[in-house]
C-alpha cells in the first residue's frame, strides 16, 4: 500500500513511481505550501538508487513501447490525455496547494492545456511520415526512430503542465520517460504517475523520481543510459546539467530563464498595451516569458504609466484559491529573500519605486506588485532575472535606442512590442534577440509552433516537430536503386 496524503481532499501518494509500482525511499523531504506555510507531505527523497532503477525500467520498457508505432500509441495517449481533462480540478487544487498559482488559472488555462499537450503530440505523431529524397544512383528514406530513454525535469512555478509539455512528444515519439518533479511542487506530477496507468501506459514506460536537484536530479543526468535530458528551470542549474551530459554525450534540450523586454512605442494602443504590462505581474512574477524590464518611448511615458496604475490597482494580492484573488504568494522563504534583496539593492543603487517595493500587507510570501524607475541598464536589476513581481521602467527617445536596452542582456526568452506600425515590425522582428515576439499580445501559444530561447535563455526548440527533432533520430536510409527485388 502506497503511502497517501490527502491535499485538498485529494488523495496524493508520497512515492516514487518506477516500473509500474509505487517505491518508497527512507529518505524524505518536507512540501510546504507558500500559501500559508503549512506542511503538506513528508515525500520519498530519491537519489541513485532509484534513479538508477528508474532508467532500468525504462530502458526494459522501450522496445516494446516504441514497436506499438504512433498509431498504437495514440488510443492509450488519448486515454491519458482524457484522464488529465477529466481530472482538471483535482489536479488544479493539488498544484495551488503545492505552488501557490491561482487555483481559477490552473483550472481554466493550465490544466486542460496539459491535457492538450498529450493529445496534440499523440496525433501530431501520426503524421511523422517518412520523407523521401531522390538522388542520382539512391533513393533517400529519412525516418523519425524514437531516441530512448527521456529525462524530463520541469520547475515549479507549473510543474504539471510543463511536464506534460515534454512528455507528450517523448512519449507520442516512443519515447520511454523518467520525470524528475521540482521539490518545491513535487505533488500534481505524482497524481500524473496515476493517470498514466490508469490509461494503460504500460510498466516502465513513465516513471516518476520525486527528490532534491542536486541529488536525485544530479543522479538522474549523470545515467549514462540516458538516450535525451529535457531540463526546464533555470540557466546556472541548466550548466551543471550541461557539464554532466557531457560526460556522456547525451543531447540536451534546455528552456531556462529570461529578462525580456516589454516595448511600447508612441503609436501603440495605449490601453491595451497598459491592460498587458499588467499582465506581468501574473503568477506573482514567477513566469520566466514576463516582460520584466518595461521600455518606452518618452513621449508617452507619462500616460502609459498612469494606465498602467490604474491595471495594476485592481490587481487583488490574496489566497490564490479565491476567486477575486490575481496575485498569489511567492514560492518559499528563500526565494521570498532573493526578491527582496533584488529590490532592496537596487533601491541602494539609487533606483526610485513607483509602486510598491516591499512585503503585501496581508505578510506571509506575498510581495506587492513592484514598479521600479531611474534603474541603469547594467545595475543587477535591469541584467538578472529576479523572478517574482519586480519590472523596471526605462524611456527610450528612439527606435535605435529601444533595440539597443531591448538586447542589453544576456537572456533571449521573449520580447514583447506594442505599436501599431508595420514598417517598425519588419524592421525589429529581424534585430530583437528572442526566441518569441510577441507584437501587440502576450502569452499566446500555438502548440505546433516553435518555442526556446536563445543567449542563456535556452538550447533547442520545442513545440510541433521541433520536440519531435529533439526527442528522435533523424536516420537517412539510402537504398541503391535497382538493388531490391520489385524495385524498378
Ligand atoms: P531550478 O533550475 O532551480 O530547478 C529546476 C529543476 O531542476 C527542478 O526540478 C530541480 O529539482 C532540478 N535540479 C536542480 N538542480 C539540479 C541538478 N544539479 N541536476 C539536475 N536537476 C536539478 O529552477 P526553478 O527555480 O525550479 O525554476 C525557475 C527557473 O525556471 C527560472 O529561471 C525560470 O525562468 C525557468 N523557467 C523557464 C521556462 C522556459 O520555458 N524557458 C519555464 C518555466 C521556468
Amino acid at each position: 500500500m502506497s503511502s497517501t496524503v490527502q491535499i485538498a481532499g485529494i488523495e496524493v501518494s508520497t512515492e516514487h513511481f518506477i516500473n509500474g509500482k509505487r517505491v518508497a525511499s527512507e529518505r524524505k523531504f518536507t512540501s510546504i505550501s507558500p500559501i500559508d506555510g503549512s506542511k503538506l507531505a513528508e515525500i520519498s527523497a530519491g537519489g541513485k538508487v532509484e534513479t538508477d532503477a528508474a532508467v532500468a525500467a525504462a530502458r526494459n520498457a522501450f522496445p516494446a513501447w516504441a514497436a506499438l508505432g504512433p498509431e498504437g500509441r495514440l488510443p492509450i495517449l488519448k486515454r491519458f490525455s482524457k484522464n488529465i481533462l477529466d481530472n482538471v480540478e483535482k489536479l488544479a487544487a493539488v498544484e495551488t496547494a503545492d505552488n501557490g498559482s491561482i487555483l481559477a488559472g490552473n483550472i481554466m488555462g493550465g490544466m486542460p492545456r496539459a491535457a492538450h499537450n498529450i493529445q496534440f503530440f499523440a496525433e501530431s505523431a501520426m503524421k511523422l511520415n517518412v520523407q523521401e529524397i531522390d538522388s542520382p544512383t539512391v533513393n533517400n528514406f529519412v525516418r523519425h526512430d524514437p531516441a530512448g530513454v527521456a529525462a524530463l525535469i520541469s520547475p515549479w512555478n507549473g510543474p504539471f503542465m510543463l511536464t506534460t509539455w515534454k512528455v507528450g512528444p517523448a512519449l507520442a515519439a516512443g519515447n520511454t520517460v523518467v520525470v524528475k518533479p521540482p521539490e518545491w511542487a513535487p505533488l500534481s506530477c505524482s497524481l500524473m504517475a496515476d493517470l498514466a496507468q490508469e490509461a494503460g501506459i504500460p510498466a516502465g514506460v513513465f516513471n516518476v523520481v520525486q527528490g532534491i536537484g542536486e541529488e536525485a536530479g544530479a543522479a538522474l543526468v549523470s545515467n549514462d543510459d540516458l538516450d535525451r535530458i529535457s531540463f526546464t528551470g533555470s540557466t546556472d542549474t541548466a550548466r551543471i546539467i550541461g557539464k554532466a551530459a557531457a560526460e556522456t554525450l547525451t543531447p540536451t534540450s534546455m528552456e531556462l530563464g529570461g529578462k525580456s523586454p516589454f516595448l511600447v512605442f508612441e503609436d501603440a494602443d495605449l490601453d491595451k498595451a497598459a491592460q498587458t504590462l499588467a499582465m506581468q505581474y501574473m503568477n506573482a512574477g514567477q513566469v520566466c516569458l514576463a516582460g520584466t524590464r518595461i521600455l518606452v518611448a518618452e513621449s508617452i511615458a507619462d500616460e502609459l504609466q498612469n494606465k498602467m496604475k490604474t491595471a495594476v490597482s485592481k490587481l487583488t494580492i490574496g489566497d490564490p484559491r479565491e476567486k477575486t484573488t490575481r496575485l498569489g504568494p511567492l514560492i518559499t522563504q528563500a526565494h521570498f529573500d532573493r526578491v527582496k534583496g533584488f529590490v532592496d539593492r537596487a533601491i541602494a543603487d539609487g533606483a526610485q519605486i513607483v509602486w510598491g517595493g516591499k512585503s503585501a500587507e496581508r505578510g506571509g510570501l506575498y510581495f506587492e506588485p513592484t514598479l521600479l524607475s531611474g534603474v541603469d541598464p547594467e545595475w543587477e536589476i535591469s541584467q538578472k532575472e529576479v523572478f517574482g513581481p519586480v519590472l523596471t521602467w526605462q524611456t527610450f527617445a528612439t527606435e535605435e535606442e529601444a533595440l539597443k536596452l531591448a538586447n542589453n542582456t544576456r537572456y533571449g526568452l521573449a520580447a514583447m512590442l506594442f505599436t501599431q506600425s508595420q514598417e517598425r515590425v519588419a524592421r525589429l522582428e529581424r534585430t530583437l534577440v528572442a526566441g518569441t515576439l510577441w507584437v501587440n499580445c502576450f502569452f499566446v501559444r500555438e502548440l505546433a509552433a516553435p518555442f526556446g530561447g536563445c543567449k542563456q535563455s535556452g538550447i533547442g526548440r520545442e513545440g510541433g516537430m521541433w520536440s519531435f527533432d529533439f526527442f528522435c533520430d533523424v536516420k537517412n536510409i539510402a537504398i541503391a536503386k535497382g538493388s531490391l527485388s520489385g524495385d524498378e
